[in-house]
């Protein structure tokens, strides 16, 4: 069986014919937010509804990293390479400084708490971008049962860290997203309301200009379940979760090819020693691929 369905002839000079998709670690409930850490070879990611966040390396497999994570989700690394990350249950995001104290780095917008910070990216001025959907406190499974206090955002926090901007508050749910190489393009997800079948979702692009974004147009809609969360790779392709695995979209908005996996996707990241190798969070375990494509942004 092949790990890899071509949609298009170039995607089968992204893929190496006899790299396996493995299976890493299994065992969990959800896993999300994956993130590598080059610097000390390992793999950090969250299991949600356990309250962790995980992490894997090569040589010792899997160990916890923190616990509680208060029902962390999302996670990139900032400028200075510190753990950036979106919690559920405490409705917040936050920074891990090298002497492992937290910093939170949000909590409210215009006095109001946010729903579940869900995704985050780290733009090469150092402000940061993050998702907030309401997932987390719609049940007691991925954080706490909560109020909806304000709708279903973007934000940005400025590279200097005091002020907070919403800057896109046009989605139903926005959920992944990422920042094209050249950053004059922001990929969001829309992964609609929870419970509605009819609900839009679809990869959108946005034009970013001075710390803002406009001009919202439809990118992608992937062909099975829901694209959740994506990584760029330099070239500009987005690599993006889906119901059957990873799929890869070209700039163009046009599918190349799939990564088939058995478990529903929900995030991936580039790492390893080239920046080749992607890690895929799927429902209950982890997977890696080596590729013959490289990473574009900050993992
Ligand atoms: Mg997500």
């Amino acid at each position: 069986m092949s790990f890899f369905e071509v949609h298009d002839p170039i995607f089968s000079t992204y893929v190496l014919g006899n790299a396996p998709v493995k299976q890493l670690a299994t065992g969990f409930d959800w896993v999300e937010g994956p993130v590598w850490f080059g610097d000390a070879n390992c793999l950090l990611f969250s299991d949600i509804p356990n309250n962790k966040i995980m992490r894997w390396t090569p040589d010792a497999g899997i160990s916890i990293y923190r616990q509680p994570s208060n029902f962390s989700n999302g996670h990139t690394r900032d400028l200075q390479g510190r753990l950036i990350s979106c919690e559920h249950g405490t409705r917040r995001v936050t920074r891990t400084e090298y002497d492992g104290s937290i910093t939170v780095i949000a909590d409210s917008f215009e006095g109001k708490r946010f729903n579940s910070p869900n995704d985050v990216v780290v733009k090469s001025d150092g402000s940061i971008w993050f998702s907030d959907p309401h997932y987390g406190i719609m049940t007691n499974y991925e954080g706490f049962k909560a109020e909806q206090e304000i709708p279903c955002n973007v934000y940005q926090i400025s590279p200097d860290g005091q002020s907070i901007d919403a800057v896109i508050t046009d989605m139903a749910c926005p959920n992944g997203l990422a920042f094209s190489p050249d950053e004059k393009q922001l990929y969001v997800a829309d992964t609609g309301a929870m419970f509605d079948e009819n609900a839009d979702r679809h990869i959108r692009c946005y034009d970013v200009a001075n710390g803002s974004t406009s001009n919202g147009q439809h990118f992608h809609t992937v062909d099975a379940g829901a694209s959740d969360g994506f990584r760029l790779d330099t070239d500009g392709n987005i690599w993006t979760s889906a119901a059957d695995g990873v799929h890869c979209i070209n700039p163009d908005g046009k599918l190349l090819g799939k990564i088939l996996v058995p478990e529903l996707v929900s995030n991936v990241c580039f790492g390893g020693r080239a920046k080749q190798q992607l890690f895929i969070t799927a429902t209950t375990s982890i997977y890696a691929v080596n590729l013959n494509r490289q990473g574009a942004q900050t993992p």
